[in-house]
């Protein structure tokens, strides 16, 4: 039987060692965060077993029984949680969301406008590396040079020029918020789609500290596992025009139910099977995410990223925009002499974890990158207020200033790690 396998010392002693990282080290990458606990037990239970393809109460197997209500109960919540009508939380990440949806209500050679990769869209809003950009004919907008801000008038500029058939907004590294009601100007406009991509700052949004897009867009997608907490998998959510304003039609022409368009896109349309136990772990995480003390911590996520953003601009850093009003940040660094390559490279020998990011109208590769982004979600669930994000600012300048100085890097690893075993993360 499975209980008489011989453990799996190679994987378990992996495993170990990269709890060890993530406890030692400050996580200041953007798009993560810690899971609880529970919502780990749900992610590693039985629930891996069962094929349940279709959805809870109409499936294309048996034995769906409390499957159905796992998933059932991870839809309920989330429709609280975001105040929606309608949710897919089968999606099994980010990507697989918008794939899905883009399948569902667009068909291949139709224009698609979205937000720059470069000044901080996403690879499935039209990169011609992505499905999004081969399947569909993509455009862009993007942030204005002189303040880092997108212009909403220009977007509709670009509509209008463009007559996209969808327009996404939303993106992976801009600090600041968006204007939904703009935006949706400009679909209407054209007769387009507006599909907000709340990956970042779902959890922020959830708790309405930043603009609700479900009054303006037809379609909201979100990944579960940044600034919501839970496991890494994808949503699709609907407030309204789920009714299907365009008239969408099925591939047999029958015209659908936006929702219905949306459940097929899913399945059959891009995945199979559902990952039941990572919908068991959504349903904790958004359980989670619908208590006072998780509101309370997105609030500090915002003045963590605030107070970072101060300390920054303090010591001469170049922030695009100038600031956030969510969990991350944007930092030119070609004022300080540096690339983002050398920046990630340098502050990870001091257990700093960021990531090199291009920044907009950046003359460097992918790969090297004139930029660094920075987030405030995972080390704020670890328990840091904003005297110690002044104090990571100090540590992260002290190490690019010294980032030739091995034995000063070491040094300043060793304080990181002392301090970091004041804030125990996993039992
Ligand atoms: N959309 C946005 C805006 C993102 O930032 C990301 C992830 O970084 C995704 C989609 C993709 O999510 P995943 O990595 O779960 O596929």
């Amino acid at each position: 039987t499975t209980t008489t396998l011989a453990p799996d010392t190679v994987l378990f002693d992996l495993i170990r060692q990269e709890k060890e990282r993530q406890t030692h080290g400050i996580e200041l990458i953007a798009s993560e965060n810690y899971v609880s606990e529970q919502v780990m037990r749900a992610q590693g239970s039985i629930l891996t077993n069962k094929y349940a393809e279709g959805l809870p109460g109409k499936r294309y197997y048996g034995g769906c029984e409390i499957v159905d209500q796992v998933e059932q109960l991870a839809i309920d919540r989330a429709k609280e949680l975001f105040g929606v009508e309608w949710v897919n939380v089968q999606p099994h990440s980010g990507a697989q969301a918008n794939a899905a949806v883009m399948l569902a209500i667009l068909n291949p050679g139709d224009k698609i406008l979205g937000f720059d990769l470069s000044h901080g869209g996403h690879l499935t809003h039209g990169s011609p590396v992505n499905f999004s950009g081969k399947l569909y004919k993509p455009s862009f907008y993007g942030v204005e040079p002189e303040t880092g801000l997108i212009d909403w008038e220009k977007v509709k500029e670009t509509a209008r020029r463009e007559q996209p058939k969808l327009i996404i907004c939303g993106a992976s590294a801009y600090s600041r918020d968006w204007d939904y009601k703009a935006l949706r100007e400009a679909a209407d406009e054209v007769g387009a789609l507006l599909l907000a991509d709340i990956s970042h700052p779902s959890g922020l949004i959830a708790k309405g500290l930043l603009n609700n897009p479900f009054e303006h867009c037809h379609i909201v997608t979100t990944t579960t596992h940044k600034t919501l907490r839970g496991p890494r998998g994808g949503l699709i959510l609907l407030g309204k025009d789920f009714e299907n304003p365009f008239g969408l039609k099925t591939p047999k022409g029958e015209p659908r139910m936006m929702s219905a368009l949306l459940d097929s896109g899913v399945f059959p349309g891009t995945q199979g099977g559902p990952l039941e136990h990572v919908i068991g772990g959504k349903a904790v995480a958004f359980g989670e995410a619908l208590t006072d003390t998780y509101a309370d911590y997105t609030r500090q996520v915002i003045r963590n990223a605030q107070a970072m953003a101060t300390a920054f601009t303090e010591r001469g850093y170049q922030i695009i925009s100038g600031g956030t009003d969510n969990h991350m940040m944007l930092i030119d660094l070609r004022s300080k002499n540096l690339t983002g390559k050398l920046a990630e490279n340098t502050l990870i020998k001091a257990d700093i974890t960021i990531n090199k990011n291009m920044v907009p109208f950046d003359d460097k590769s992918p790969f090297v990158t004139s930029g660094m982004r920075i987030g405030s979600a995972a080390v704020t669930t670890r328990g840091l207020v904003e005297t110690d994000m002044t104090r990571i600012v100090e540590l992260i300048d002290d190490v690019l200033i010294h980032h030739a100085d091995e034995a000063h890097l070491s040094r300043v690893r060793g304080q990181v790690n002392e301090w970091m075993r004041a804030f125990p993360l996993f039992a």
